[in-house]
């Protein structure tokens, strides 16, 4: 580990690992530093990715893909189940990744690509010169060093603390944390090649419950709810466990863990001067899923684009890193972030009626292709006494 570099990464998860290896790529200096001392544990994650999505950033490998998805299902509070095929999404289902190998194979394509990797190295404080970041503080073992910088990219995830010590505002209200907790179930009876998707405020209040299957008798069960909505007796691994209890009885729990997603709307700006945040610490997770494995990976590499020709301009001002900022939220991504964030304020306040009522209209509903857009019109189709709130929530496809 040098004292300098073109660019710091803070963070080792997919947008960081993204960051690092484009940055490698373009031939520029870079180092990412991890926190933790090992690359991809614990995992915090249900583990699912698009086909596509995938494929954008890298070559699929049996390695670390668990689970191909073939269909999707979803079932209301009433047990009416709505099963999504793949012809319908266009050939767009996904995978379930193994991301302890996942998160690391990145981590090898950055190192590979000439970026150095430091583990269990904590970015403690930013360096900042006349109000610009200019690298950080970094403590290994309890040895502090300074590493500099021209540009510092902060992609330390959902508990991002980089950025607010840099005097952003990065707080997510209680309401819009999907406090979650998942088991990795295994011995249990499942359709190895359908997730499942549960969803009713008995279940998971202003959250959904889901099954992601690892393989033929495993599977990530797990339920993510409103942080407003946990508290003592009624916290997500209680729901969890309730669950379970019902429908998987003899299923054995090979690991455990909790976490927060934010489902909030991304930060305001994404960029300072010397500054670029990327991925769960930009807040640039799907609103309705929680996902944002792909979003990481996104804005990780277009940040670090932008940061190429900002560092061969000699000008790493907020302005000049601005870009990255404008061409995210303009981008493919950047909209549907916004458009779902609707959909969910929407659907968080269903009573478990209103959302069998559409359960059963979607049953009926014979999709020609699966999107949110598509779901919505064919919703409004069938359900003309909801016409006025679903076309309300429509302005937002324009
Ligand atoms: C229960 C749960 C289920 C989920 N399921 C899905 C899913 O099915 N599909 C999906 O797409 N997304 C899912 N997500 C979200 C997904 O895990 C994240 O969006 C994704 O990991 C974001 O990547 P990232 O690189 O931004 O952050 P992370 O993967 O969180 O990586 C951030 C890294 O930064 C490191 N770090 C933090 N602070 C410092 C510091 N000061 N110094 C050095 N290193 C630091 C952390 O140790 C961590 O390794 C889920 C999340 C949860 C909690």
């Amino acid at each position: 580990m040098k004292s300098r570099y073109d660019i710091l990464v803070i963070g080792g998860g997919p947008a960081g690992a993204i960051a690092a290896r484009t940055a490698a790529e373009k031939g520029l200096s870079v180092c990412l530093v991890e926190k933790r001392p090992a690359i991809g544990t614990p995992v915090r994650c249900a583990e699912g990715i698009g086909k596509e999505s995938l494929s954008e950033f890298i070559e699929p490998d049996k390695r670390w893909i668990s689970a191909e998805m073939k269909r999707a299902e979803l079932v209301s509070p009433d047990g009416t189940s709505m099963i999504l095929e793949s012809r319908h999404a266009g050939g767009k289902v996904g995978y379930i990744l193994d991301r302890k190998i996942f998160d690391r194979e990145l981590v090898w394509q950055a190192a590979e690509a000439g970026a150095d990797i430091a583990v269990k190295t904590r970015a403690t404080a930013p360096i900042l010169d006349e109000g610009k970041v200019a690298g950080a503080s970094v403590d290994f073992c309890g040895n502090t060093s300074r590493i500099s910088a021209d540009v510092v990219i902060a992609a330390d995830g959902v508990e991002s603390k980089f950025s607010r010590w840099c005097g952003i505002d990065t707080t997510v209200p209680v309401r819009e944390i999907m406090s979650s907790a998942q088991y990795l179930l295994t011995d249990i009876t499942i359709d190895p090649h359908t997730t499942v998707f549960y969803l009713g405020n008995t279940i998971a209040p202003e959250g959904y419950l889901w099954v992601f299957p690892k393989g033929d008798r495993t599977a990530n069960v797990g339920v993510g709810i409103s942080g407003r909505k946990s508290g003592a007796g009624h916290r997500a691994k209680d729901y969890l466990d309730r669950f379970v209890r019902e429908k998987f009885p003899d299923g054995k729990p090979i690991e455990c863990i909790v976490g927060g997603v934010s489902v909030c709307r991304p930060l305001p700006c994404t960029v300072a001067d010397g500054l670029m945040i990327v991925g769960d610490a930009a807040r640039v997770v799907d609103p309705i899923t929680g996902g944002g494995i792909y979003n990481a990976m996104f804005t990780g590499r277009l940040a670090t684009e932008v940061a190429c020709s900002a560092i061969a301009a000699g000008d790493c001002s907020i302005e000049a890193l601005l870009p990255y900022d404008a061409q995210w939220r303009a981008s493919k991504m950047g909209k549907t972030i916004e458009r779902n964030y609707h959909v969910k304020e929407y659907f968080i306040k269903l009573s478990d009626e209103k959302l069998n009522a559409l359960a059963h209209s979607i049953s009926r509903i014979n999709l020609q292709e699966f999107s949110t857009f598509q779901l919505v019109k064919e919703l409004i189709r069938h359900n003309p006494t909801l016409l006025i709130e679903l076309t309300r929530l429509m302005s937002h496809f324009a």
